[in-house]
C-alpha cells in the first residue's frame, strides 16, 4: 500500500461505517488475512483484498476506498464471515461502501446499470472459484449454501 497522506483521510470513516451497518464500531482486524484467503473473487481479482480494504477503513481512506472499483468486485458469498476470528462480516460493509459510493456521488446511473447486468456473471464467477477451492482441499464443510448443494455428493 502507498504511503497514506493523513490530509486526504477522514477519521470518522470508521465510525460511519459501523453505524451504517448496525454496529458500535467495526471490531479490531487482526490483518491475520483469512478472510482474503477464503475469498473466491481474490482467486481471480489479484487487486480484490477484504483485508485491505477494511484496513483502509480503519485509516479513514474514504475517498480512495468510495472511489475504487474494487468495492464492487465482491459477490456476498460471505465466505470470509466464516473464517474471519473477529466476526467481520465484509459482505454488509461492501455494501454499505457501495450504498455510500452511490449516495455520495461517486459513481454514475449508467454504471449501476451495468453492474446489474453482469451480477448473475460475478455470482456465477463466485461459485466456479469456490468449487475449485473445495475440489482442491483447501476448504472444509461449509454454510455455503450455493456451493454445499453443488458438493454434497462428492
Ligand atoms: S479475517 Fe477478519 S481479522 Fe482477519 S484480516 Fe480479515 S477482517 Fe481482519
Ligand atoms: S463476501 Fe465478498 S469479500 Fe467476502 S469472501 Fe465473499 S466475495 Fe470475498
Amino acid at each position: 500500500m502507498k504511503p497514506v497522506d493523513l490530509k486526504d483521510t477522514d477519521p470518522d470513516f470508521k465510525d460511519l461505517v459501523a453505524e451504517k451497518i448496525g454496529l458500535e464500531v467495526i471490531k479490531p482486524c487482526y490483518t491475520c488475512g483469512s478472510c482474503t484467503g477464503a475469498c473466491p473473487v481474490r482467486g481471480v481479482v489479484e487487486d480484490f483484498d477484504p483485508r485491505r480494504m477494511i484496513h483502509m477503513i480503519v485509516l479513514g481512506m474514504k475517498k480512495e476506498l468510495l472511489s475504487s472499483d474494487l468495492i464492487w468486485f465482491c459477490c456476498f458469498c460471505n465466505s470470509c464471515y466464516e473464517v474471519c476470528p473477529q466476526g467481520i462480516r465484509f459482505s454488509r460493509v461492501a455494501k454499505e461502501l457501495q450504498n455510500m459510493a452511490v449516495e455520495e456521488g461517486y459513481v454514475k446511473d449508467d454504471f449501476l446499470k451495468g453492474m446489474e447486468e453482469i451480477n448473475g456473471h460475478l455470482q456465477d464467477l463466485c461459485r466456479r472459484t469456490m468449487f475449485k477451492k473445495v475440489e482442491k482441499g483447501f476448504w472444509g464443510p461449509h454454510k455455503m449454501s450455493c456451493w454445499q448443494k453443488i458438493t454434497k455428493d462428492k
